[in-house]
Formats: structure tokens, sequence, C-alpha cells
């Protein structure tokens, strides 16, 4: 069998050569753990803060604002969770979407046990959230409304200067924004919100990394017990390799996204049109949706089928996420479409720069096939 074809970016992509290089310089070049006050512990520390300060000046934020993680699951935990215990004066009340990340979602559960109040905006016919819906549903009592920028299933990217406008006329209210699959392929101004999630794996860096950016007047409650870090609220040994290789998938990022955007247009302008050709494909993705993210449904198969179906022909897609049953529809296209049935027979293609227009061309003739095929 040929080598299977990549088509599920979103989900991850491959490190870059120069990220992994990176990372293999600077681990060997570390020995003492940054937190010690011997000369070797103070050598770590001084690369760490250099990669700090060069990541801050990069993202246009402060080096006391960036936490980094374990990936951006652990980012999305923390800011909620963190957020919540930090701001119960103000109140238990917490708006988010039904287009997030199971990180926000099951977070959010875990907090709706604690008693916490949990309100879901409605969306627009394009998947935005409904503004004047939320307006209605910040209350002074609201502690935090959590968003993605980019949902990962349909790819709509979300009207967040608005949406921050409106959170921030009540004084107390917290902003948190899912940058994670925002990276790379639309623009994110570091100061959309309170706090703001993404991780590196996303865009050619290594897995296991995330960062939280939480702005100076946030308060938080750190999440893990255990001593200081780099920063107050993540405790354990700081990895400064880790952090280099972060930046260096930063710096790449900026270096090529405008590039990259292109490229990604175009295997989205093709796919889109090619595949609507098909009988029985809808396209669930809104047009304003991210050119990297392709939510389809092919009729009379569910998402899951047609995935199965797809990787034997050697073509990687994926289905709403992991976490949930494939008998459940997705969330975000139910809430995009509003029909169950489409729901349920969707899948997600996701492109990314390294995607060349054959691989797009026999994704598509795949897809022919599977749909002959009834
Ligand atoms: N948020 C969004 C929008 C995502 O798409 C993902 C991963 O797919 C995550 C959070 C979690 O990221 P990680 O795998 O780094 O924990």
């Amino acid at each position: 069998m040929n080598k299977p074809v990549y088509f599920d970016y979103c989900a991850n992509t491959p490190v870059d050569p120069s990220v992994l290089d990176t990372y293999v310089k600077t681990a060997s070049q570390c020995i003492g753990n940054a937190n010690s006050v011997h000369s070797m512990g103070r050598a770590s520390k001084a690369i760490m803060d250099d990669v700090l300060a060069k990541m801050a000046d990069l993202l246009h934020v402060k080096p006391d604002e960036i936490i980094l993680t374990s990936g951006a699951t652990e980012a999305n935990n923390l800011a909620l969770k963190g957020i919540a215990a930090a701001t119960r004066h103000v109140g238990k009340h917490i708006v988010s979407t039904s287009l997030e990340h199971s990180s926000v979602s099951a977070s959010l559960s875990m907090l709706q046990q604690e008693g916490y109040e949990i309100d879901l905006c409605p969306l627009s016919g394009d998947g935005t959230i409904d503004l004047e819906e939320l307006e209605d549903l910040v209350r002074d009592d609201t502690c935090l409304v959590s968003i993605s920028l980019v949902d990962s299933e349909a790819g709509v990217i979300q009207p967040v200067n608005e949406i921050r406008k409106i959170v921030h006329s009540h004084p107390h209210t917290l902003l948190h924004v899912d940058a994670t699959q925002a990276m790379g392929k639309t623009p994110v101004d570091f100061d959309c919100g309170d706090t703001i999630s993404f991780a590196p794996h996303k865009f050619f860096g290594l897995n296991g990394c995330g960062v939280l950016i939480k702005h100076e007047h946030v308060p938080l409650v750190p999440q893990n017990s255990g001593g200081a870090s780099t920063t107050l609220y993540r405790s354990g040994t700081p990895d400064p390799a880790m952090a280099a290789a972060c930046l260096c998938a930063l710096e790449n990022l900026y270096a090529h996204q405008n590039q990259w955007q292109q490229h990604c247009a175009k295997c989205n302008a093709y796919l889109r049109q090619e595949l609507t050709k098909i009988a029985g494909v809808k396209i669930n993705s809104p047009a304003a949706a991210v050119p990297q993210i392709l939510n389809l449904s092919l009729s009379g198969r569910k998402g899951f089928e047609t995935q199965k179906a797809l990787d034997e022909k050697g073509y990687c897609v994926s289905v709403k996420s992991a976490c949930t049953s494939d008998y459940l529809p997705s969330h975000a296209v139910m809430a995009i479409t509003r029909d169950r049935r489409r729901a349920l027979e969707s899948f997600r293609i996701s492109v990314s720069p390294l995607t060349t227009l054959e691989q797009c061309e026999g994704l598509v003739q795949a897809v022919r096939e599977i749909s002959e095929d009834k």
C-alpha cells in the first residue's frame, strides 16, 4: 500500500526539523535545573529568560504573562478553573459556546458540578456567536466568558473584538480565548482576551507544549501544587529546551504565515469546488471559515464510516473530537446546520502548507468513489 496521505493537520502537524534541532541543542546545553541557584542552574535560567523575552516580544506581551504548560488542554483547564476559583466574589456564572474543544467543555461541566451556572450562547447561521444574545447573557455576576477564536471542527472565526467589547462592558467579567486552532490560520492579537491559550504542535512545533497568556491584571489560582517554576502559576522544573522549541515554531509561523495562508486557500478553493460536484456532499464549514479546515457531510454514511472508508483508500481525515461517541452528532455541525443527520454524517478535512494539489485531487477522487459505492 502507498504511504497514507495526511489530511488531519488540525489534530497534529509534523515537527519542523529546525524546531527539533533547537530542542536538541538547548536540551544538551541546559544541564542545571533553572530553579537551582548554582552556576549551572543560573546558566539554564538565563537561557529560559532569554527565550521568554524573545517570545514575549514576538507576541507583544510581557515575559511574566507567559505560562508554559503541557498543551492547550492544560492551558484551557488552568485558565477556566483558575479564573473561576479566583473570582468567586464576582459570581458563579460562565458563558461559553457549543463550539468548544472538550478541554473547555469538560472543564465547564466540572465547574457546573461545583455549582457554577453555565450558559451556552446561541450561534448565528454562519456559526458565529449571536452578539445580541451574548449581550443578554452576560451579567454582573458572570465571572468568565470562554470562546474559541477558531473552532476545530468547522473552522468558524469568531468576531473576538466585538465579543471582548460586550464582555468588558461588565467590569469584573473576564474573557478566555482558546486560540489553539487560530494560530497560523487567522491573525491572533494577544490583547483579544484576558487569557489566551494555544499549542505549537498545531504549527509544526513539538507535542507536549502549550502556552497560556495571562495578562497581568487577571487573578488565577494555580491548579498544580508544589513549588514555583518560572511562574507562580504552574509549578514543576522549567523546560528551557521546550520553551526554545516553542519559540522556534512561533518564529517560523510568523515568518511564513501569509505564504502558508495563500497556499491553504488554494487547496480549500479546489476542494470546495470539486467536492460539491459529488452527489450527496454538503459543505458544513461556512464560506468565511479558515481555509485550513473543511467540514463536510456525505449523505447516507455516518462520518466515522466515511473516515474508515477513506482510511482504507489511504487518506487520513478526522471525525469530530476523538473523545465523543461515533453515534453522537458533531455539536459544532449541529449548531451551524441545525441538521442532526448532517451532523452525524460529517467529517473534517484539514490542509496545511505541506498539502499538494495532487493530494487534493486524489482525496476528491476517493470521496467520489465512496459516494458511488452504496
Ligand atoms: N483547543 C482546541 C480548539 C483544539 O483544537 C485542541 C486540540 O485539538 C485543544 C484545545 C487541545 O490541544 P492539546 O492537544 O495541545 O492539548
